[in-house]
């Protein structure tokens, strides 16, 4: 049998100060079963489960039994949620430790849904199998669209039931971090005003994320920036796919850059900028054409919590991360248009590309067309969708648009890009719903396969048409519950 499933645990988060984390073990379930198994990331991790038996495995990803070199415990952090600033952590999630792969990359291996904490506060620390597998596939997805995210390496049903607006069955999802560091990990050490371990907090996210900031002169400055960097990629390339995270609260928006904590995310089919799926979003904080301004109120946050080592004089300061901020919103607009020029397959600068893609925005809004199924169309004419494509005013933009790419030295070179930054496969709402519907009964078929299909979201040859097309308008779903 291999030794350990080929776990090898290098923890490096239990040696930072001890405010950071509470050392506890997971706390054990009645009947654990392994409902899914990401065999590609066991691979690419260097961990082989097969040697095993499925009772003990279900043992290991459930948290029963520990594995040799763990070191289990919950993170602290705070966060911004819709706005209110809360003290929280890992109030159901356990981390087992960092394991190394065979490429000696580090990732944290954490249990989610493993028990109560001290940062419980009111909660049960457990969760549901629904929205466990709704991680699983959605990052799964995320992933192989090619966007930063943790990953999901297996779902276990733990045999007891947790009580929500009904009672349901309950299961821990193992995420693979490449760390989970949050804005809000940083929000906690500044108000706890411990400025040494601030300082060993950046030190540490250098160290583990941007080695190449090692021996910048204000790390504080040098870690905001690369962080805002890599955000500001996430968010646009969230924006690129339709994804609407749902929760951009501080504690859901990791250094790292990934997409983290799936919950009440979905998928927009028709075009509008002001789609919102959570139930619990109200006034629409976090609808998918907010994101943006979100992604910099989130950064504001994140470098007031660095205050003290940007500058001893709190004035000065001030006035450096007011001018870091604003460079957002250029940052952003370019790194969008960007986005979008490569998803219309414009590769020159033309003075009339932002024009294009606003008036494109415009069309797509005016007569509901699918987002994804819009970009597909213009590639190879394959989506077509009537309303949008009897509408005059898009005739005249198609016109232009190819004129437009006339202006490209060579065709074969934007159709390539179109490819590449057009996914044909999303995972539809409607889809992912039906087939949790089916998972919650013990029917795993239509998971399975929608396992499948996202590993493949730029494949038109899948043969998969039914999953290629928005809910019909009677069973959208609009809302994905936050009952998680
Ligand atoms: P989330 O909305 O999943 O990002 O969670 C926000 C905070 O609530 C985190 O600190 C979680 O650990 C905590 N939390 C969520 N659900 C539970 C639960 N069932 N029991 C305890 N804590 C929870
Ligand atoms: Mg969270």
């Amino acid at each position: 049998m291999i030794k350990n499933f080929g776990f090898k645990f290098d923890n490096t988060y239990v040696d930072l100060p001890e405010i950071m984390a509470t050392k506890l073990p997971p706390v054990a379930v009645k009947k654990p079963k392994l409902v899914v198994l990401n065999q590609t990331l066991a691979d690419s991790l260097g961990l082989d489960f097969s040697e095993s038996t499925d009772e003990l495995n279900a043992e290991i990803l459930s948290g029963n039994k520990l594995i040799e070199g763990s070191c289990p415990l919950a993170q602290a952090y705070c966060g911004h949620q819709f706005g209110h600033f809360v003290m929280l952590g890992d109030g159901r999630a356990i981390l087992l430790g960092e394991h190394l792969d065979p490429k000696q990359q580090r990732w944290d291996i954490q249990l989610k849904g493993s028990g109560r904490t001290p940062y419980s506060r009111g909660g049960d620390g457990r969760a549901a199998l629904g929205p466990m597998l709704r991680e699983y596939i959605i990052s799964e997805a995320i992933h192989f669209l090619n966007i930063p995210t943790t990953r999901s390496l297996a779902v276990v049903t733990t045999g007891e039931d947790v009580l929500r607006e009904t009672n349901l069955k309950g299961a821990v999802l193992t995420r693979v971090a490449s760390s989970h560091l949050r804005v809000g990990t940083f929000q906690y050490i500044a108000a706890k005003q411990d400025i040494s371990a601030l300082r060993t907090l950046i030190d540490y996210a250098i160290k583990r994320h941007y080695p190449e900031l090692i021996n910048a002169e204000n790390k504080a400055i040098a870690l905001f920036s690369a962080v805002m960097t890599r955000q500001i990629n996430l968010i646009v390339n969230w924006m690129r796919v339709s994804f609407i995270h749902g929760v951009m609260n501080t504690d859901n928006m990791s250094i790292s850059g990934e997409s983290i904590d799936y919950g009440p995310c979905a998928f927009m089919d028709q075009y509008d900028t002001k789609t919102v799926f959570s139930s619990i979003d109200h006034y629409g904080r976090y609808a998918y054409g907010s994101q943006p301004v979100i992604g910099q109120w989130n950064l504001a946050r994140f470098i007031e919590s660095l205050f003290p080592l940007i500058d001893q004089d709190e004035k000065k300061a001030e006035k450096i991360a007011s001018d870091l901020i604003a460079n957002y919103e250029d940052l952003f607009a370019n790194a969008f248009h960007k986005m979008m020029k490569n998803k219309l397959g414009m590769i020159s600068d033309e003075d009339q590309d932002k024009r294009i893609i606003s008036d494109l925005f415009k069309l797509m809004h005016k007569n509901q067309a699918d987002y994804t199924n819009t970009f597909r169309y213009l590639i190879n004419g394959k989506f077509p969708q009537k309303k949008l494509l009897s509408d005059p005013d898009f005739i005249i933009w198609e016109a232009e648009w190819k004129k437009r790419l006339s202006k490209n030295q060579n065709s074969e070179d934007a159709y390539k890009l179109m490819i590449k930054y057009n996914p044909v496969f999303i995972p539809r709402n409607h889809k992912v719903e039906e087939a949790l519907f089916e998972a919650e009964k013990g029917n795993f078929s239509k998971f399975l396969l929608l396992c499948r299909i996202i590993k493949k979201p730029y494949d038109e040859d899948l043969n998969q048409e039914d999953y290629t097309k928005p809910a019909p308008a009677s069973g959208r779903v609009y809302k994905t519950y936050c009952g998680t």
